[in-house]
């Protein structure tokens, strides 16, 4: 769950980057994040992670009270919260299973766990057969798909996609989506922040457009595949 209610964020600079947001995401919903650049997106995505703090309004996120939140209970709300970040940011010379891996090896998780969750989201995002590769073997596609696997790997509530399909080819970007679907089927919530209209209209759902720093659109469309 994201609740925003009348937000506002001001850079240290004076910077105005949101205005009054409120926005309401239940649990298990799928959600395009679209705008032009400096539209405010990533401050958005900052304020959920809680790598900002709200200037004014409260934000609450899988339970969490941001303006209440204490530094050190920081890492127990992004443990809620799987991200894909754009650039992917695996690790060069570690193999996809061990970049998989890694997110469960730092909070601890038991190793009999680990042994069984990493093949199986490795497989989940279609990748079983490369686990023992390095990401510099991979296509863009691939490891993107490595991303989403290390995004998935906590079984978070939320998975965050920051422009996920920025840096593959447009064909790809639709199975990238494909994916999140599925992952959202399974009741994950997700948010996919995206530059990519024909995507929007192609899948539909819900759609919340970002324009200097207020939402100037938030609604259901029905997207071109259900036709
Ligand atoms: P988007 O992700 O949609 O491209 P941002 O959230 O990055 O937009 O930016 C929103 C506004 O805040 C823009 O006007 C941008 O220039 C400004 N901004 C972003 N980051 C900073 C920063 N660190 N300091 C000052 N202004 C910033």
């Amino acid at each position: 769950m994201v609740e925003f209610k009348n937000v506002s964020y001001t850079y240290p600079n004076g910077q105005h980057a949101l205005s009054k947001v409120n926005l309401d995401i239940s649990d298990g919903e799928f959600a395009f994040v679209v705008g032009a650049s400096g539209a405010g997106k990533s401050t958005l995505i900052k304020l959920i992670l809680r790598e900002l703090t709200a200037t004014q309004g409260d934000i609450h996120v899988n339970g969490f009270d941001l303006n209440k939140l204490k530094p050190r209970k920081v890492p127990d709300l992004r443990r809620t919260i799987g991200v894909v970040f754009q650039d992917f940011r695996l690790i060069p010379n570690l193999t996809v299973y061990d970049n998989v891996a890694f997110a469960l090896r730092a909070i601890d998780a038991p190793m009999k766990y680990i042994r069984s969750r990493v093949p199986y989201v490795i497989s989940l995002v279609g990748l079983a057969q490369k686990a023992k590769s390095y990401p510099n073997d991979l296509s863009g596609g691939e490891q993107q798909r490595v991303a989403l696997a290390r995004a998935l790997v906590n079984d978070p509530q939320l998975i965050i996609a920051d422009e996920p399909t920025g840096n593959v080819d447009p064909a790809r970007s639709f199975e990238i989506v494909d994916l999140l679907k599925g992952i959202n089927a399974c009741g994950t919530t997700v948010l996919m922040v995206t530059h990519q209209h024909d995507l929007v209209r192609y899948f539909g759902g819900r759609i919340i457009n970002i324009n200097t720093g207020e939402i100037v659109f938030d609604e259901v469309i029905g997207g071109a595949d259900e036709a």
